[in-house]
């Protein structure tokens, strides 16, 4: 399928709990990023329902054999369900860039097979770290025993809901956890369609369950039920923190956190071919239109190398016109909401007041179709304190400053507040290696910017981008906890 209608996709509405839809009546307005037009109404959930649905992944962590099952017949199960995701595709990517800002033809050739692809990822782990035998005394036997923490809460942010829901879903499942997981509120419904699927693959009704609602209402109920015994949470650090202190208050109970991002991209005089560098840093702020955690926005640029690579990224994004989400072609997309376009005119207002230099951009799309469409802008920016680099825009915003040597290239990386990613592009090997270990940022990209299909990379934040981490290894075992046993073998 290459373009479809909208206005002719069935909607999976409502919460899912045990196995079930619960359709409610809904007062939540969503609307499509493309148009504006709202096209559904959600429920949202009240106490009642998160307690519902905490109850029936209790009841299958408990009743049901998933935790118990032998863990290959997990990883079975869950590698149906990836089939099942795959098999849906023309389905799910219509419903995925229905209401988000992905357009279909990035839906159907990552989300959806990244998504599906995930779930297989983690599904291996399920018998491979069970825990392991300690080095204690010859007559005395350790162990410590990898299990299950129980109910894991998950809370997934609208930007990429497909593949932020598996992030957070699949580890969990494959350590034998179960599930309730709220999605935004703004992109509700691919995530049913998943529990949906999982359920026809083998997965046992109440294992994941997706509850619908507003974050300070159904997400906060979540943090703060006592049948949850841990929150994973990705979304804005100022949400983080209030995940974090409903689950202080109310535990305390283990929480990851995968927050906001205002990465930097180094970009040394020596880099091979400027026009290759050029068109991976205008792909770093103008994919999903910036709404990228961790879009490359602080471009940071030996000062030789200044006016050659604004005049290529110009040209770059001169070609990107703005599109509906569900027609096939469209390469550059809306912004999320009114809301959010206005917040990325106000930063560069605010930024352009403090002195920083409009290059290019710094306006809406003129367009007929009522979506919010910012164009592709670059702000040239003499010192850090300006907001457009302070801030995080979550729009097409790249600010740009000029460096001199080496050292003041670091210094400028390093910011305030978030440490999500960074890129270093320059041809020195010595210079990228000695650059990766002095930036703050948990992923650092050489020579290239953005992710790739390396599930076993994990990916998290250094200062206030994040706790924890997605992806890899570390997001299985953060799913565990481990019990010493100690066995006294004297006869
Ligand atoms: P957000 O923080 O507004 O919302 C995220 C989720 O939290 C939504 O489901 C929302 O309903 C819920 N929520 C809101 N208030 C809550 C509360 N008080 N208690 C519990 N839940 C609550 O973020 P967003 O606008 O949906 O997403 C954009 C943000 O997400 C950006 O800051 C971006 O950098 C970040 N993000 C980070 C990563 C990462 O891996 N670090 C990935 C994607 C997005």
């Amino acid at each position: 399928m290459a373009s479809f209608d909208p206005d002719r996709i069935s909607l999976p509405g409502g919460h899912y709990i045990h196995g079930r839809l619960v359709q409610e009546t809904g007062t939540l307005p969503v609307s499509r990023p493309s148009d504006g037009k709202v096209y559904a109404m959600l429920p949202s959930a009240d106490a009642g329902c998160v307690d519902a649905a905490v109850d029936s992944a209790r009841r299958a962590f408990g009743g049901s054999d998933w935790a118990r099952r032998p863990p290959r017949d997990r990883a079975r199960a869950m590698r149906r369900w990836a089939d099942l995701i795959e098999a849906d595709i023309d389905y799910l990517a219509a419903l995925e860039s229905l209401g988000s800002t992905r357009p279909i033809d990035q839906a159907r050739a990552w989300d959806v097979p990244y998504t599906a692809e995930g779930i297989r990822f983690f599904a291996e782990f399920a018998d491979k770290c069970g825990g392991e035998v300690a080095a204690t005394a010859h007559d005395h036997l350790g162990m410590q025993i990898a299990e299950p923490l129980g109910v894991v809460g998950a809370i997934a942010p609208w930007n990429f809901p497909l593949s932020m829901t598996c992030w957070k879903v699949a580890p969990a499942l494959a350590a034998g956890n179960t599930v309730v997981l709220k999605p935004s509120e703004m992109t509700p419904f691919s995530a049913v369609r998943l529990a949906t699927l999982a359920v026809e693959a083998g997965v046992p009704p109440g294992v994941f369950n997706v509850i619908q609602g507003s974050g300070p209402v159904a997400g906060e109920a979540l943090c703060r039920h006592p049948g949850v015994a841990k929150v994973t949470f990705t979304g804005s650090t100022g949400t983080g923190r209030a995940v974090m202190r409903a689950c202080a208050e109310t535990g305390p109970k283990p929480v990851t956190l995968e927050l906001g991002g205002k990465s930097p991209q180094l970009v040394f005089a020596d880099v091979p071919d400027l026009d290759r560098t050029a068109q991976t840093l205008a792909a770093a702020i103008t994919g999903n239109a910036g709404q990228v955690c961790v879009a490359g926005s602080r471009l940071l640029v030996e000062r030789p190398l200044l006016e050659p690579l604004v005049e290529r990224l110009q040209q770059c994004f001169a070609t990107l016109e703005p599109g509906l989400t569900w027609h096939a072609g469209t390469r550059f997309s809306p912004l999320i909401s009114d809301a959010q376009a206005r917040r990325v005119e106000t930063i560069v207002s605010r930024a352009r007041e403090a002195g920083a230099e409009l290059l290019t951009g710094g306006t809406r799309f003129d367009t007929e179709s009522g979506g919010c469409f910012y164009r592709p802008t670059i702000l040239q920016v003499g010192a850090s304190d300006n907001p457009a680099v302070r801030e995080e825009i979550f729009g097409p915003v790249l600010t740009i400053q000029a460096f001199d040597d080496e050292e003041e290239a670091l210094g400028l990386a390093e910011h305030e507040i978030y440490g999500l990613a960074a890129g270093v592009h320059t041809a020195d090997l010595g210079r990228a290696l000695r650059a990766v270990r002095r930036l703050s940022a948990g992923t650092v990209w050489v020579n290239r910017y953005g992710r790739s299909r390396d599930y076993i990379l994990p990916t998290g934040g250094y200062k206030r981008s994040g706790i924890g981490r997605d992806l890899g290894r570390a997001a299985y075992e953060a799913n565990l906890h481990h019990k010493s046993v100690l066995v006294d073998l004297t006869p």
